[in-house]
Protein backbone atom coordinates (compact mmCIF):
# COMPACT_ATOMS: atom_id res chain seq x y z
CA UNK A 1 0.00 0.00 0.00
CA UNK A 2 1.46 3.46 -1.03
CA UNK A 3 2.23 6.27 1.49
CA UNK A 4 -1.12 8.68 1.72
CA UNK A 5 -0.32 11.81 0.29
CA UNK A 6 -4.26 13.58 0.78
CA UNK A 7 -4.93 16.44 3.14
CA UNK A 8 -4.08 15.16 6.59
CA UNK A 9 -6.84 16.42 8.71
CA UNK A 10 -8.81 14.47 6.86
CA UNK A 11 -7.14 11.12 8.35
CA UNK A 12 -8.39 12.38 11.86
CA UNK A 13 -11.80 13.29 10.36
CA UNK A 14 -12.36 9.60 8.83
CA UNK A 15 -11.00 8.22 12.27
CA UNK A 16 -13.51 10.12 14.15
CA UNK A 17 -10.68 10.72 16.71
CA UNK A 18 -7.48 13.31 17.12
CA UNK A 19 -4.36 11.63 15.75
CA UNK A 20 -2.43 14.96 16.33
CA UNK A 21 -0.52 14.70 12.95
CA UNK A 22 -0.22 18.53 12.88
CA UNK A 23 2.03 19.61 15.85
CA UNK A 24 0.75 23.13 17.70
CA UNK A 25 -2.35 23.22 15.21
CA UNK A 26 -3.90 19.99 16.82
CA UNK A 27 -4.26 21.81 20.20
CA UNK A 28 -6.13 24.66 19.12
CA UNK A 29 -9.65 25.60 17.58
CA UNK A 30 -8.28 25.85 13.75
CA UNK A 31 -8.33 21.58 14.29
CA UNK A 32 -10.36 20.60 11.71
CA UNK A 33 -12.08 17.54 13.54
CA UNK A 34 -13.26 20.08 16.45
CA UNK A 35 -14.72 23.14 13.24
CA UNK A 36 -16.21 19.21 11.33
CA UNK A 37 -16.61 16.38 13.87
CA UNK A 38 -17.50 13.74 11.29
CA UNK A 39 -16.10 11.72 8.58
CA UNK A 40 -14.79 13.41 4.87
CA UNK A 41 -17.17 12.42 1.70
CA UNK A 42 -20.40 12.52 0.95
CA UNK A 43 -22.02 9.53 3.65
CA UNK A 44 -19.51 11.32 6.07
CA UNK A 45 -22.60 12.41 8.53
CA UNK A 46 -24.33 8.89 7.86
CA UNK A 47 -24.56 5.93 9.70
CA UNK A 48 -22.07 5.72 12.63
CA UNK A 49 -22.62 1.73 13.98
CA UNK A 50 -19.51 -0.37 13.88
CA UNK A 51 -18.68 -3.91 14.23
CA UNK A 52 -16.25 -5.42 16.25
CA UNK A 53 -14.44 -6.34 13.16
CA UNK A 54 -15.09 -2.47 12.28
CA UNK A 55 -13.78 -1.08 15.46
CA UNK A 56 -10.42 -3.73 15.29
CA UNK A 57 -9.74 -2.23 11.27
CA UNK A 58 -10.28 1.39 12.66
CA UNK A 59 -7.92 1.01 16.00
CA UNK A 60 -5.49 -0.22 13.71
CA UNK A 61 -5.60 1.99 10.86
CA UNK A 62 -5.50 4.84 13.88
CA UNK A 63 -2.09 3.23 15.01
CA UNK A 64 -1.19 3.75 11.45
CA UNK A 65 -1.79 7.16 10.89
CA UNK A 66 -0.59 8.31 14.18
CA UNK A 67 2.75 6.85 13.44
CA UNK A 68 2.68 7.32 10.18
CA UNK A 69 3.57 3.72 9.47
CA UNK A 70 2.44 1.63 6.29
CA UNK A 71 0.63 -1.39 6.50
CA UNK A 72 3.18 -4.02 5.28
CA UNK A 73 5.65 -2.38 7.83
CA UNK A 74 3.00 -2.03 10.80
CA UNK A 75 2.45 -5.53 10.37
CA UNK A 76 5.96 -6.69 10.23
CA UNK A 77 6.09 -4.91 13.60
CA UNK A 78 2.70 -6.67 14.70
CA UNK A 79 5.09 -10.19 14.12
CA UNK A 80 8.10 -8.95 15.98
CA UNK A 81 6.03 -7.55 19.01
CA UNK A 82 4.36 -10.84 18.77
CA UNK A 83 7.74 -12.86 19.64
CA UNK A 84 8.54 -10.68 22.42
CA UNK A 85 7.55 -11.40 25.81
CA UNK A 86 5.05 -9.64 28.00
CA UNK A 87 1.90 -8.19 26.12
CA UNK A 88 1.96 -8.49 22.23
CA UNK A 89 -0.47 -4.62 21.75
CA UNK A 90 2.21 -3.12 23.77
CA UNK A 91 5.10 -4.53 22.44
CA UNK A 92 3.90 -3.11 19.21
CA UNK A 93 3.53 0.30 20.82
CA UNK A 94 7.06 0.19 22.00
CA UNK A 95 8.34 -1.05 18.80
CA UNK A 96 6.48 2.11 16.92
CA UNK A 97 7.56 4.54 19.73
CA UNK A 98 11.00 3.53 19.20
CA UNK A 99 11.57 4.77 15.64
CA UNK A 100 13.86 7.54 14.89
CA UNK A 101 11.55 9.73 13.32
CA UNK A 102 8.87 9.36 16.30
CA UNK A 103 11.93 9.79 18.86
CA UNK A 104 12.98 12.97 16.85
CA UNK A 105 9.05 14.62 17.30
CA UNK A 106 9.09 13.93 21.06
CA UNK A 107 12.66 15.52 21.40
CA UNK A 108 11.28 18.57 20.20
CA UNK A 109 13.04 18.64 16.78
CA UNK A 110 10.19 18.76 14.59
CA UNK A 111 6.56 20.10 14.67
CA UNK A 112 5.08 16.78 13.93
CA UNK A 113 5.80 12.87 12.98
CA UNK A 114 5.71 13.49 9.25
CA UNK A 115 8.34 16.49 9.51
CA UNK A 116 10.52 14.31 11.70
CA UNK A 117 10.18 11.91 9.04
CA UNK A 118 11.41 14.47 6.15
CA UNK A 119 14.11 15.79 8.20
CA UNK A 120 15.54 12.11 8.96
CA UNK A 121 15.09 11.48 5.29
CA UNK A 122 16.86 14.17 4.77
CA UNK A 123 20.25 13.31 6.54
CA UNK A 124 19.87 16.38 9.46
CA UNK A 125 20.68 13.41 12.75
CA UNK A 126 23.22 11.15 14.22
CA UNK A 127 22.67 8.26 15.88
CA UNK A 128 25.27 7.57 18.30
CA UNK A 129 27.42 10.00 16.12
CA UNK A 130 27.04 8.59 12.97
CA UNK A 131 24.45 9.97 10.24
CA UNK A 132 21.51 8.43 9.99
CA UNK A 133 18.47 8.97 7.17
CA UNK A 134 16.35 5.37 8.03
CA UNK A 135 13.19 6.95 9.58
CA UNK A 136 11.99 3.20 11.06
CA UNK A 137 15.56 2.74 12.35
CA UNK A 138 14.38 1.45 16.05
CA UNK A 139 16.49 3.01 18.67
CA UNK A 140 17.24 1.10 21.73
CA UNK A 141 18.67 1.93 25.71
CA UNK A 142 21.41 4.01 25.59
CA UNK A 143 21.07 5.43 22.28
CA UNK A 144 21.74 8.83 21.53
CA UNK A 145 19.91 10.95 18.83
CA UNK A 146 21.76 14.88 17.69
CA UNK A 147 21.03 17.23 15.10
CA UNK A 148 24.21 17.09 12.92
CA UNK A 149 25.90 20.52 13.72
CA UNK A 150 26.16 22.21 10.27
CA UNK A 151 21.92 21.18 9.70
CA UNK A 152 21.53 23.22 13.48
CA UNK A 153 23.15 26.11 12.57
CA UNK A 154 20.67 26.70 10.14
CA UNK A 155 17.94 29.34 10.05
CA UNK A 156 15.17 26.99 9.76
CA UNK A 157 16.38 24.49 12.07
CA UNK A 158 16.40 27.18 14.92
CA UNK A 159 12.87 28.29 14.05
CA UNK A 160 11.82 24.90 14.55
CA UNK A 161 13.82 24.36 17.67
CA UNK A 162 12.24 27.91 19.07
CA UNK A 163 8.76 27.06 18.39
CA UNK A 164 9.02 22.86 19.99
CA UNK A 165 12.00 23.57 22.12
CA UNK A 166 9.56 23.77 25.34
CA UNK A 167 7.20 20.84 24.34
CA UNK A 168 7.31 18.45 27.61
CA UNK A 169 9.77 15.39 26.63
CA UNK A 170 8.78 11.96 27.64
CA UNK A 171 10.47 10.67 30.56
CA UNK A 172 11.81 7.90 29.04
CA UNK A 173 13.53 10.28 26.59
CA UNK A 174 16.71 12.93 28.31
CA UNK A 175 17.07 16.01 26.14
CA UNK A 176 20.43 17.94 26.16
CA UNK A 177 20.46 21.12 23.83
CA UNK A 178 20.18 19.84 20.58
CA UNK A 179 20.48 16.23 21.50
CA UNK A 180 18.43 13.16 23.84
CA UNK A 181 19.45 10.24 24.38
CA UNK A 182 16.88 7.14 25.24
CA UNK A 183 17.29 5.91 29.17
CA UNK A 184 14.81 2.99 28.56
CA UNK A 185 12.29 1.92 26.47
CA UNK A 186 8.51 3.72 27.40
CA UNK A 187 6.24 2.06 29.46
CA UNK A 188 3.07 1.77 28.33
CA UNK A 189 1.46 4.40 30.45
CA UNK A 190 4.56 6.48 29.38
CA UNK A 191 3.00 6.31 25.29
CA UNK A 192 0.08 8.97 24.90
CA UNK A 193 -1.19 7.11 21.30
CA UNK A 194 -4.62 7.29 21.65
CA UNK A 195 -5.61 3.74 21.34
CA UNK A 196 -6.45 0.46 22.57
CA UNK A 197 -4.01 -1.99 21.52
CA UNK A 198 -6.11 -4.83 22.31
CA UNK A 199 -8.44 -4.10 19.35
CA UNK A 200 -5.32 -4.39 17.05
CA UNK A 201 -4.18 -7.36 18.58
CA UNK A 202 -7.23 -9.02 18.00
CA UNK A 203 -7.46 -7.67 14.04
CA UNK A 204 -4.32 -9.48 13.17
CA UNK A 205 -4.87 -12.58 15.33
CA UNK A 206 -7.93 -13.44 13.01
FE1 LIG B 1 -6.02 15.96 13.41
FE2 LIG B 1 -4.38 17.89 14.15
FE3 LIG B 1 -5.81 18.17 11.88
FE4 LIG B 1 -6.98 18.31 14.29
S1 LIG B 1 -5.48 19.73 13.43
S2 LIG B 1 -7.74 17.16 12.54
S3 LIG B 1 -5.81 16.76 15.47
S4 LIG B 1 -4.19 16.63 12.31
Amino acid sequence: MSRYTGAVCKQCRREGKKLFLKGDRCYTGKCALERRSYAPGQHGQGRKKSSEYGIQLRTKQQARRYYGIQESQFHKYFLMAEKQEGMTGENLLKICESRLDNVVYLLGFASSRQQARQLVVHGHFKVNGKKCDIPSYLLKAGDTVSIKEKSADTESFKVIIEANGSRPVPTWLEKKDNSGKVITLPEREQIAAPVEEHYIVEFYSK
